[in-house]
């Protein structure tokens, strides 16, 4: 169950290649670093040089893969995914890498993002490839397309497949003997690259190339795809993504690790710039500065150092408290944020507190933490939001809740002060967001803040849409 009020993360790619190794700890440690990115599922790839072995399983990381498990998976090549579903039931059958056939034998993908025109290309890949499609995720159509798509090599099959895919992928793709990466033209989910032992590591975060103890080398460009294999490395960048960039906003908001490097910045710092922002747009007077644990920290100790307030732990969150198979009942729903979180009566007491979050998606955190600090016994209580109103739904790969449940476009910020039960509340505006993550004119999609998205989408697209007429 979750029961953070956030918008959810999509997915996290790992990839491998390294000669003198196996690399199926490597693949495993960085999905773990990952782990964040999505808890549905998880899966490992890895090919010796013969054919491609895979394991991939509902569960966490750490559930899926055991020392034994590891071990049956050789090879100095490999692919690792993490998984969130957003588009395609939570089914085993969803899990990846997956597996696709094509002229160039067997190939294994891992894919974060949202491709918001997959339905139209399994029609047509249908009719053009004679494609069988057997499972509901739109990563299957980005499988059998790598894998069917004409081209003499990888480079002309990636740009094949970029003239044809609308949407947000950042993919790890392996046949038996080479690791393809490739980024989307407009960029919209992250993806680096590092050197380690000798080798070539790939990971949705420079987080995960830290944990790994692997040398970050770079970003990936909008529209590059990179090519390893044991003659070296090569990349190139697909011309028309030049002038395009997307990168998700909400990444530096709160999606990405803190300590992890986004556009060349550390999301901690842009993060502590996002808080500062907010305050400089609304100031409010108040005794202590409180960030929502723990994701909000670095907008609150931005905001406090702007502010001159001092900044205080005032809550603190119980570390165990996380996503669990167990399907919540009403009880256990209400008493979410309760086990989560617990205020400290001796802080809170008779202050004016100032409490920071970096997003509301349908406010049922902020409103509980509220209601604890009233009892508590806090005087005042401030709320400013690290971010601006979410008004619009996602369709690149982050589940936003349904335009029904997104309080912010259904309500006036007025309303929802009330509504929380807050003295005050603010957002950061949308052009105090651009300032804060220093970006260039549209370098970055606020599609879920302002209704301008870098590609026309289907308003309320169902994710659910491929799982008609799926049998399991
Ligand atoms: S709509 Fe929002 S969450 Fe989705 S890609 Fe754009 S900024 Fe990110």
């Amino acid at each position: 169950m979750n029961i953070d009020d956030k918008p959810r993360e999509e997915c996290g790619v790992v990839g491998a290649f390294i000669p003198s190794e196996n690399v199926a700890r490597t693949v495993f440690f960085g999905l773990f670093a990952l782990q964040h990115r999505g808890q549905e599922s998880a899966g490992i790839a890895t090919s010796e040089g013969d054919e491609i072995r895979l394991k991939a399983r509902m569960g966490l990381v750490s559930q899926v893969f055991h020392e034994e498990t590891l071990v049956g998976l050789p090879g100095h090549l490999g692919i690792g995914h993490t998984r969130y579903s957003t588009m395609g039931g939570s089914k085993e059958y969803n899990a990846q890498p997956l597996i696709a056939n094509g002229q160039r034998g067997e190939i294994a993908v891992g894919h974060n993002g949202n491709v918001i025109n997959a339905a139209e290309l399994r029609v047509e890949m249908t009719e053009e490839f004679g494609s069988n499609f057997e499972k509901s995720s739109d990563t299957e159509v980005i499988a059998e397309l790598f894998a069917k798509a004409p081209g003499s090599d990888w480079f002309e099959v990636s740009a094949y497949a970029m003239r044809r895919l609308k949407g947000a992928y950042s993919l790890v793709i392996m046949t038996k003997d080479q690791l393809i990466a490739v980024r989307d033209p407009l960029g919209i989910r992250p993806l680096c690259l590092g050197t380690l032992n000798g080798g070539w590591v790939v990971a949705s975060e420079t987080a995960a190339l830290d944990n790994l103890g692997a040398e970050f080398v770079r970003e990936f460009e909008n529209g590059e795809t990179v090519v390893i294999d044991h003659s070296g490395i090569q990349s190139q960048i697909w011309s028309s993504a030049r002038t395009n960039h997307a990168m998700c906003v909400f990444e530096q908001i709160y999606f990405a690790r803190p300590d992890s490097i986004l556009n060349g910045e550390l999301a901690y710092e842009t993060r502590q710039r996002l808080g500062a922002e907010v305050y400089r747009e609304h100031p409010v007077d108040a005794d202590i500065v409180v960030g929502i644990p723990d994701s909000s920290t670095p907008h609150a100790v931005g905001l406090a150092a702007e502010a001159k307030i001092p900044y205080t732990e005032a809550i603190i969150r119980n570390r165990y408290v996380g996503r669990t198979f167990i399907q919540p009942d009403q009880r256990s729903r209400a008493q979410g944020v309760q086990t989560k979180f617990n205020p400290m009566r001796g802080v809170i007491s008779g202050k004016r507190i100032l409490v920071v979050d970096d997003s509301v998606v349908r406010s049922t955190t902020i409103t509980r933490v509220i209601k604890m600090l009233r009892k508590a016994g806090a005087k005042e209580i401030h709320v400013r939001v690290a971010s601006p109103p979410i008004k619009s739904t996602c369709h690149f790969g982050v589940d936003m809740a349904t335009l029904n449940e997104l309080i912010a476009a259904n309500k006036t910020v007025t309303e929802i002060t009330e509504y929380i039960g807050a003295d005050s509340l603010a957002y950061l505006s949308v052009e105090g967001l651009l300032r804060a993550v220093r970006a260039p004119e549209n370098s970055y999609c606020t599609g879920c803040f302002t209704g301008n998205y870098p590609i026309p989408v289907q308003l309320e697209m169902n994710k659910m849409r491929f799982e008609v007429g799926i049998n399991t």
